[in-house]
């Protein structure tokens, strides 16, 4: 038979109901949430794409083997899995759990950070930057031209620019180069994909400047399946054999498990220099926990040892591309205008061509966002001048490049009926475009203000 739907590969054993609400009650929860869905109870919503991290469902396999975690202080059954299951993939000597990639990266980073010190990556993560610059190191950017603009079609838009790095490094000089940060798949634009090729040249230049080069790993499976399905050469090669070439061209990586290791916790630091392991183990117990645990329980190392095997089925991964992919589609057929290629994990809206007659300073983002909770509880994150809109010393807004509102998939949860149902709220919200109006702010905090902040619709 020939077949044109590529359904779900899995079957439903446990349920978590969904909570039905009306347009009308939703708006109430709206006004009392102060127009920012962060504030909103779970229970309130219907279709929740706020993230993919830590939100995925988990497998019969992944739970018989929770039954059989050791809680072992030291020596657990539990990590030597785990321990296993990751070196087979990264062929990284050193091993260190963490309770979550941020934990990671504290560790990594505060060791080789502080003044003075720089680091370049295709684009920094939020936690990344964050723990580089609260060691007091400069964390720079370093994408290809075509990542900055949301209409171009590159086939691995998370690619770094490889001539700026080799002037980055002559610029600051090869020793005050922390590191070389590279993120699989680049978060910033849904996931957008890395080549093998790049890799290899940010590998080469990092090796003959002695710099040390790290991988966020994050979503390594879902960059293996593009690199699989859009470089010549990897067509032959398994989606763990890809990520394991990868793995090779680094000096080590950092990984949130609650992405690509398909758990609600954990992480990992894996790395091969010996020296830097030890100073990176020290910090380890005095501030997760020992070596063979590090803020993990038994149970949680055993899962994300399935999830991180599971992760990699051929099935699995084309369901996954594929259904991000679809509702991207489905919604652009609607004349959504949406960042392109569509990426692994996300689907990013453009709601400033979206809504063209809501100013930037009054959040069309933010607009969106409402809009899509209020028609149809459907909950996503605001990525424009909420989030990363500063003032200038007149108060006057200085805007983020781009307004864009962020729908987050998380894997194995929703099924093609649910995205079906979301593309139905984005009719709705394409019919009603012109009419919608724009948000101000009422509150706000001095950082981080997209968490926190209250709203109220312009009149
Ligand atoms: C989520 C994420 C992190 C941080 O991991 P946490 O588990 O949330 O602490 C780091 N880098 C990237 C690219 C991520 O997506």
């Amino acid at each position: 038979m020939h077949q044109h739907i590529i359904i779900e590969p899995f079957k439903i054993k446990t349920v978590e109901p969904i909570t039905m609400s009306t347009e009308k009650q939703r708006l109430e929860w709206l006004r009392k949430a102060h127009y920012n869905p962060f504030l909103l109870t779970s229970d309130q919503v219907i279709i929740d794409l706020l993230t993919d991290s830590g939100t995925s469902a988990m497998s019969t396999a992944q739970w018989s083997a929770m039954m059989s975690g050791d809680e072992s202080y030291a020596g657990a059954r539990s990590w030597k899995k785990l321990e296993h299951v990751i070196h087979d993939l990264t062929g990284y000597p050193h091993i260190l759990p963490t309770h979550q990639g941020r934990a990671a990266e504290r560790i990594l980073y505060s060791l080789l950070g502080g003044k003075g010190k720089v680091f370049i990556s295709n684009t920094h993560f939020d936690t990344t930057r964050a723990n580089i610059e609260f060691s007091g190191a400069k964390a720079i950017d370093c994408p290809i031209e075509q990542a900055l603009h949301p209409s171009v079609r590159h086939p691995f838009k998370g690619n770094m620019d490889i001539s700026r790095l080799e002037k980055l490094i002559r610029e600051h000089g090869a020793k005050n180069v922390g590191a070389v940060i590279m993120t699989v798949t680049n978060n910033t634009g849904g996931g957008q994909p890395v080549s093998m090729e790049n890799m290899k040249a940010v590998s080469a230049l990092c090796k003959e400047n002695k710099i040390l080069f790290v991988i966020d790993a994050c979503r390594i499976a879902e960059n293996a399946y593009f690199v699989n399905h859009r470089e010549t050469g990897f067509e032959g090669k398994s989606y763990k054999e890809i990520a394991q070439e990868m793995f090779s061209l680094a000096d080590g990586c950092v990984m949130s498990a609650k992405k690509d290791g398909l758990v609600n916790i954990g992480g990992f630091l894996a790395l091969r220099d010996n020296e830097l392991s030890d100073a990176c183990t020290n910090l380890l117990i005095i501030t997760e926990g020992f070596t063979t645990y590090g803020g993990l329980a038994g149970r949680d190392m055993e899962a994300i040892a399935v999830g991180l095997e599971e992760v990699f089925d051929r099935d699995y991964l084309r369901y996954r591309i594929r259904s991000t992919e679809y509702l991207g589609e489905k919604i652009q057929e609607y004349g959504i205008p949406i960042m392109l290629p569509i990426g692994g994990h996300a689907v990013y809206v453009d709601a400033k061509g979206l809504y063209k007659h809501i100013p930037v300073e009054q959040y069309p983002g933010q607009a969106l966002v409402c809009a899509l909770y209020r028609i149809g509880g459907v909950r996503c994150v605001e990525v424009g001048s909420v989030m990363f809109g500063t003032y200038d010393e007149r108060g006057t807004l200085i805007p983020a490049p781009m307004e864009l509102v962020r729908l987050a998939i998380p894997r194995r949860v929703y099924t093609q009926s649910h995205v079906d149902y979301v593309v139905e709220v984005f009719q709705e919200i394409a019919a009603h475009a012109r009419e919608t109006k724009g948000m101000r702010i009422t509150h706000e905090p001095k950082f981080l203000r997209h968490f926190t902040a209250h709203f109220e619709p312009v009149p």
